[in-house]
């Protein structure tokens, strides 16, 4: 019976190739969606696409599929990174399947002056990327990466890159990305504190920079997150 289930797999996708599941991958299957020997599903692994698989083992413990045929291409977001500040778990786990959703190509948590986490659990932040790409149909899971300082990153921050700085002390100013530059992008969102007067000073003093207001009042970071993705794929992005 084919089923809606998609799920992602670590593994080389080939006509017939068989792939055994991990224990937590069989208890979703067989425990909590009931598939049975023979069932469909969909899997992918970020690089071949998507594939219609079958159930060979129904094990809730060591199940085993096997893939079929490709039935969609690798489709890759554009080219855009989200940076942001982390913040309480639950608003940070949402940010990451938000990122997803929309269709950012790399998760980057930053430290910044006024960021209170120290560290975060990047493992579980990729796993729910892995989760949100599962459920929106994506085939591919953007890198979640581990926490690196913000002055860091922007020491190396690549030539060609530009850089949507969400400022809130720029509140109200109009802004429109109409007119803004294709190529590699990133979007920047503070923590709850805002930016540092030092980290606004070196923002924008970067040339590849473009500070921007998200209108007239001062936005969750999560909100943030998602208004600014929103206008970025809208304007330069894949919505058509
Ligand atoms: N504590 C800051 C203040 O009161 O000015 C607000 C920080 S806000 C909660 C978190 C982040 O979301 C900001 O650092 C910025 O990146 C983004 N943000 C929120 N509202 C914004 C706006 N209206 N324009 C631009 N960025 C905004």
């Amino acid at each position: 019976m084919a089923s809606n289930v998609r799920l992602y797999l670590d593994h080389p996708l080939s006509p017939g190739q068989s792939c055994a599941l991990t224990q937590a991958q069989s208890h979703y299957l067989f425990g909590v969606m009931r598939l049975s020997l023979g069932d469909r599903l969909t899997v992918f692994n970020g690089q071949d696409g998507a594939w219609r698989a079958e159930v060979l083992r129904a094990d809730r413990r060591k199940g085993v599929i096997a893939a079929v045929e490709q039935t969609a291409p690798l489709v890759m977001p554009p080219d855009v990174w989200l940076l942001f500040a982390p913040i309480k778990k639950a608003r940070t786990d949402f940010i990451v399947e938000k990122a997803v959703e929309l269709g950012a190509a790399r998760v980057m948590p930053v430290q910044t002056e006024y960021t209170n986490a120290e560290r975060i659990r990047q493992d579980r932040l990729q796993a729910h990327a892995t989760e949100a790409a599962e459920q929106c149909g994506g085939t591919f899971v953007p890198p979640v990466d581990d926490l690196a300082r913000l002055d860091r990153v922007l020491s190396d921050w690549p030539a060609d890159r530009h850089l949507m700085f969400c400022d809130e002390s720029r509140l109200g100013a109009a802004t429109s990305l109409a007119d803004a530059p294709r190529g590699p992008w990133a979007i920047l969102i503070g923590p709850e504190g805002g930016f540092s007067p030092a980290e606004r000073a070196r923002l924008t003093a970067m040339e590849m920079a473009h500070p921007v207001s998200l209108g007239p009042r001062i936005l969750r970071a999560d909100t943030a997150a998602i208004a600014a993705l929103t206008l970025w794929q809208a304007a330069l992005g894949d919505w058509g």
